[in-house]
């Protein structure tokens, strides 16, 4: 194979500077076998931050592995105007997961698709155009997902997606009023009114939130929240889609669905990332009624529920399932939160630590009084990370946040190997 620094050479004399790299001195990752990835040089890592929350049940689950070669060497791909079995076994698999109604889906590459589709949907269905989306969320790279990202893409100027606003995320940790829970009787949850009356023309075709938000740093709103915003954006005739590409599939650890946190129950989901174990796989999944306004309209998605993709879903779902995936990212994740909150008590520059199951985030802050983000720190500690065979993430609205979010089959042996180092790192 060709050496790092061959790699480093013709990536950049070929390949978009868009296609970035984590890390002052990029890794080659060669190998991967569940919570573990490989360099070339033959140094395992412990992968805390899971492909960007994409490997769920580890990587190249031997189960998964084994019905996609076998899949791979009977049918790769037709498009979907054939019929083949797998994406019914797949939707009607993916059906039983769902809350009661959500039953139909359309299957995608990627999560911004499966946003674009909702958004879509959601616009048709209701006739409204209006999309309220979260400050500081993240829902894609396409153009209209990229107006509903409220992170990193104002940094285009050709951003630009009519019909779309922000209203407040529930960062508490950042009350933008100052205020705090529960005295602040959820001001930021009921600003959605606000928002919708005085910039939109009043009739909204849908919210789209994620529920834990996952590039924004793990920001996890008070119980109440998602309740007060759903009302208010059905008051004004929109539906409700809860963004589970990072959130879902059990990551949270006490339910499937991060938005099940919330006791609420949207009008439609969309899902990429964890759903495929790695693959290009996204879907969007509505109830019957919704999903009727795609009815004799022409929408084709070339890849979306191909034999491979509908494979490794449905084997993944069969693995969340066998393996008790979900008990352990809530176990493990307790048992990571539990490690974080006793490493904020010794080290200052922790000014929070927030999240649920193995969707966690820890703020580096400089002072914990003004809250001066510490981003640049949280780029040493994750290079001095790296160093100690940890590979983390980062994001938050200040690039201060780690991001911990391993495939869910780490073990509390996994974790406190983490914890210490990262005891050792803010130590220095
Ligand atoms: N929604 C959320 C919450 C995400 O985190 C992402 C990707 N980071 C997307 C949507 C877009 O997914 P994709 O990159 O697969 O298009």
């Amino acid at each position: 194979g060709l050496s790092r620094d061959e790699v480093i050479a013709l990536r950049k004399q070929y390949v978009s500077p868009g296609v970035i790299t984590y890390y002052r001195e990029p890794m080659m990752v060669v190998e991967g076998h569940m919570q573990y990835v490989w360099d070339d040089q033959g140094t395992r890592y412990l992968d805390a931050f899971a492909g960007i929350v994409t490997v769920s049940v580890g990587h190249c689950h031997p189960k998964i592995v084994e019905k996609v070669k076998e899949q791979t060497g009977k049918l790769q791909h037709t498009t979907t105007i054939y019929l083949h079995p797998t994406i019914a076994q797949f939707a009607e698999k993916l059906a039983e997961k769902m809350p009661d109604g959500l039953t139909r889906s359309y299957f995608t590459n990627s999560g911004s698709e499966a946003n674009e589709v909702a958004i879509l949907s959601a616009r048709e269905h209701t006739g409204n155009t209006q999309v309220i989306g979260l400050r500081n969320g993240y829902h894609g790279g396409t153009a209209t997902t990229m107006g509903l990202t409220a992170h990193g893409s104002w940094k285009f100027k050709s951003n630009n997606a009519p019909g779309i606003v922000h209203t407040h995320a529930g960062y508490c940790y950042r009350c933008p009023y100052g205020l705090e829970y529960p005295s602040c009787d959820l001001k930021c949850a009921h600003d959605v009114k606000e928002v919708i009356e005085y910039q939109t023309s009043g009739e909204v075709a849908c919210f789209i939130g994620e529920p834990i938000q996952g590039v924004g740093g793990a920001v996890v709103p008070p119980k109440e929240y998602f309740q007060i915003v759903y009302d208010i954006v059905r008051q004004h005739g929109g539906i409700c889609i809860a963004d589970e590409v990072q959130g879902g599939f059990g990551r949270t650890g006490k339910h499937f669905w991060s938005h099940q946190n919330y006791d609420v129950v949207p009008d439609a989901i969309t899902m990429a990332k964890g759903i495929g174990n790695g693959i290009p796989l996204g879907a969007f999944t509505t109830t019957e009624e919704i999903s009727e306004v795609m009815t004799n309209k022409i929408h084709f998605n070339t890849y979306g529920g191909n034999p491979i993709s509908m494979t490794q879903g449905l084997a993944t779902l069969e693995v969340i399932e066998e393996d008790g995936i979900q008990q352990n990212a809530l176990e493990v994740g307790n048992h990571l939160k539990d490690g974080f909150l006793a490493l904020q008590e010794k080290h200052d520059i922790i000014g929070d630590v927030r999240g649920m199951g193995l969707m966690l985030g820890v703020e580096l802050v400089r002072d914990r009084k003004t809250k001066e983000p510490a981003n640049t720190e949280a780029s040493d500690v994750m290079e001095a990370m790296k160093q100690r065979g940890v590979l983390l993430g980062k994001g938050g609205l200040y690039g201060n946040t780690l991001r911990i979010k391993p495939p869910m089959c780490i073990t509390k042996d996994d974790a406190n190997y983490l914890l210490a180092m990262l005891d050792e790192v803010l130590g220095e």
